[in-house]
């Protein structure tokens, strides 16, 4: 058997990434539980709420082993909410929210404030004519990028989804759009590792 990715299904838009890994020819497995975590090889942290996420780390005796895992360099992929978990400080959090520092990156909750707070766009994607169609729901603004941080496309200028070792970090939604590129390049990770 090939190496088996998981997506945390703890809260938020996870259905969606399982089916995008699916078109990508992984069936992945919900973890909810270290238990669960143990026995997969690669994560995706969905969008949804990064406060909620947090807390549900914290219920589930989570946090320290994915903690562990980060630290050994399991792949991980966190959009939206899910890279506010995945960076190294966040503004605008909540005082009981805490991030686990896999990419060393400053983002700002909701950061695109009211007037755009939900919107698509096209994305250039580094070696394709083809854009990838980006779908932003109360995303993140990554304010800083460390200096071992790629950052793999921007908008507007600003870093938008970054990779740092085997951790990638998108602050809009991949698994919304039907383009699975994103995933790909995540699921190439595990050949590396
Ligand atoms: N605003 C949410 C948060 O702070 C993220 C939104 C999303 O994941 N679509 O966690």
């Amino acid at each position: 058997m090939g190496p088996v990715t998981g997506v945390l299904a703890l809260q938020g838009a996870f259905a969606a990434h399982a089916a995008a890994l699916a078109r990508c020819g992984t069936d992945a497995r919900d973890v909810r539980t270290p238990r669960d975590l143990a026995a997969v090889d690669a994560l995706v942290l969905p969008g949804g709420e990064s406060t909620t996420i947090c807390k549900l780390l914290d219920l589930s005796g989570l946090r320290g082993a994915l903690e562990a895992r980060i630290a050994e360099g399991m792949p991980v992929l966190g959009t939206c909410a899910g890279l506010i978990v995945l960076s190294s400080s966040v503004l605008d959090g909540r005082p009981d929210q805490f991030c686990l520092g896999a990419l060393d990156v400053t983002v700002r909750r909701n950061g695109f404030g009211r007037q755009r707070d939900s919107f698509e766009t096209d994305l250039a994607v580094p070696g394709s004519a083809d854009p990838m169609r980006a779908v932003f729901i109360r995303a993140p603004r990554i304010v800083r990028c460390g200096g071992s941080v790629e950052v793999v496309a921007s908008l507007d200028g600003e870093p938008v989804l970054v990779r740092q070792g085997s951790a990638l970090g998108a602050t809009f939604h991949p698994e919304l759009s039907g383009d699975d590129r994103i995933h790909r390049l995540f699921l190439g990770f595990l050949a590396e590792v």
